[in-house]
């Protein structure tokens, strides 16, 4: 059993991309930092798998790119759909700086990476299998966590407590933030298909007539993403799988070797899209960022990167505040909600636009969606524009930099 109440600095909910990069940030700058993490480990296939150069750019500040270069990953310079039959390339990172390319690794490897960094400081504690059950509240203001794991429930105590626990985020209900849902016109089934040596190299969307997919390059599989209208997973899933199957082979041609597979409907999980915002992201002794904060439709694959810039401009902000007096008032929490807000909302308003304007189409589309515009296809010949939604997406708006050196030097 642990002991009855620990306490930390700075407790972290959740060991995703904003739990575990604010974990490790804070530990390098010397601050005592535990986070919990009720998973057992962190693999599992729904997550994210989009390095964005911004992201890159923050590993490279924080001397890991050389460990993050190791990790197995598929690099890509350009971004292209199948639109109405023809093969469009939209989005072209060549040219930009300091990165030039978006990294598919596989989220896991990516959080273990942080993980191994962060056992390096003795001052970084994480806790598997454990799970924030409820916020300690006192007199208005919060304390900590009582904490579950294998062994039984305790109290958590900490200077500074933030909710990383991601989209479905029990802390945020608790503290009764009040959320803006925008909505969304999708799920997603996501499963796997055997990928041959015949198949196409890139990784790439698909627009097809009332079907969107995107297949993701894994190497000897691939990781598939099928759209569905939000709502119709249940009686999709009372179809034969043979169905299904002949749906995705008639979007993706080329998979139609692979009959059997996915085999039931076992093997394709539904993932829910949400896109929501709090409009109060922290109250006194409470930060909440990353998807907890704002929930990130897929579209751009930038959920993942806005959950580590949220987390690198919390811990400029706390991490000095915790080493000097041991303090953090409501106005510096503020003031992380402040920084981040502006990007949050303009790309939540790009991935809604895209939502209503593409996604609901395409979903709705009887036959074969039409090309691009003749004058957007002129356009998108010239890499100067293609570089345009590569910097919006691969970079953002408000780079965040890492402010504090590392303490290194405490590496055990
Ligand atoms: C279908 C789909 C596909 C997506 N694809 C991409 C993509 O390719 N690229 C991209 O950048 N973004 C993608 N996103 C968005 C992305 O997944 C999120 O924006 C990003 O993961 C948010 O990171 P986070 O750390 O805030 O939350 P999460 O990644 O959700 O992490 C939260 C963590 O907290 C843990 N947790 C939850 N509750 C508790 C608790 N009470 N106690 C302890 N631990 C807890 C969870 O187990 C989890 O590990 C996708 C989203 C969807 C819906």
């Amino acid at each position: 059993m642990p002991d009855a109440a620990i306490t930390t600095d700075c407790l972290i909910a959740g060991g995703g991309p904003a739990g575990m990069m604010l974990g490790v940030l804070l530990a390098r700058q010397g601050v005592k930092v535990t986070v919990l993490e009720k998973h057992k480990d962190f693999l599992r296939d729904f997550r994210g798998d989009t390095v964005h150069p911004s992201t890159i750019e923050i590993l490279d500040q924080i001397g890991l790119l050389p460990t993050f270069e190791k990790l197995p990953q598929y690099k890509v310079r350009q971004l292209g759909a199948h639109i109405g039959g023809n093969f469009r390339k939209i989005v072209d990172f060549r040219g930009l700086k300091p990165f030039d390319y978006l990294s598919f690794v596989p989220q896991w490897d990516f959080l273990d990476m942080l993980a191994d960094y962060g056992s390096r400081f003795e001052n970084f504690d994480l806790r598997m299998r454990h799970k924030a059950e409820e916020l300690i509240i006192e007199n208005g203001e919060v304390k900590g966590v009582r904490a579950s794991c294998p062994d039984g429930v305790y109290d958590l105590r900490a200077r500074v407590t933030v909710a990383c626990d991601g989209r479905y985020s029990a802390l945020r209900e608790q503290a009764a933030f009040k959320v803006t849902e925008f909505g969304a016109p999708m799920d997603v089934l996501w499963f796997r298909v055997p990928r041959q040596a015949s198949h196409p190299n890139e990784t790439f969307g698909i627009l097809g007539a009332g079907h969107m997919m995107v297949l993701l390059n894994r190497g000897d599989y691939w990781q598939a993403a099928f759209l569905v209208p939000k709502g119709s997973d249940e009686a999709l899933r009372k179809e034969p799988i043979g169905d299904f199957r002949r749906t995705v082979e008639s979007v993706a041609e080329f998979l139609e070797d692979e009959t059997g597979i996915p085999e039931s409907w076992d093997d394709v999980k539904t993932l829910e899209v949400r896109v929501d915002r709090l409009d109060k992201w922290h109250m006194p002794g409470l930060l909440v960022i990353g998807d907890a904060a704002h929930a990130m439709s897929p579209v751009g694959g930038v959920g993942i990167n806005l959950a580590i810039q949220d987390a690198v401009a919390a811990a400029n902000k706390l991490g000095p505040a915790l080493l000097e007096d041991g303090e953090v008032s409501d106005a510096i929490l503020a003031s992380v909600q402040q920084r981040r807000l502006l990007p949050t909302k303009i790309v939540q308003w790009f991935q809604i636009q895209a939502q209503k304007r593409v996604i609901s189409a395409a979903l709705a589309a009887r036959d074969e969606p039409p090309d691009l515009p003749a004058f957007l296809r002129f356009l998108l010949r010239f890499r100067i524009v293609r570089n345009i939604p590569a910097r919006f997406i691969g970079y953002g708006i408000r780079r965040e930099r890492v402010e504090q050196a590392g303490a290194e030097k405490r590496s055990v």
